[in-house]
């Protein structure tokens, strides 16, 4: 989708660093962390928020990106968060699930 910064991180149009990648999602380190590790697991065909997802494949595939990406870190302990909605703090209009683990500052998630 056009105007959107996954889109055009998952498109390549913007570098990243992918932390792990399958056909189904990318992972990347946020921006601004919140954790000592913050990671995005973001399903690659644009979905613009939890609200919207209606398909129970895609939601099983994003399910399965962040048990690999959690295994590709080796992560066992972590907290993961969906935010939908602006005044829930959704701020991405591309559905994306937060990885966090490691000490927490989580005021403004
Ligand atoms: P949310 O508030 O749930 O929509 O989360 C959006 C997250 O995306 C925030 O934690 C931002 O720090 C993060 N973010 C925004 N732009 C980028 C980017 N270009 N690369 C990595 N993370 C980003
Ligand atoms: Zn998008």
């Amino acid at each position: 989708m056009e105007d959107c910064i996954f889109c055009k991180i998952i498109n390549k149009e913007i570098p990243s660093n992918f932390v792990y990648e399958n056909e189904d999602v990318i992972a990347i380190n946020d921006l601004n962390p919140k954790a000592e590790t913050h990671v995005l697991v973001i399903p690659k065909k644009h979905v613009a928020s939890l609200n919207e997802l209606n398909d129970e494949t895609e939601a099983l595939k994003i399910f399965k990106g962040i048990k690999e990406t959690v295994k590709k870190l080796g992560l066992t302990d972590y907290r993961t968060v969906i935010n939908t909605g602006k005044n829930a703090g959704q701020t991405v209009f591309h559905l994306h699930v937060h990885i966090l683990a490691g000490k927490l500052s989580i005021e403004n998630l």
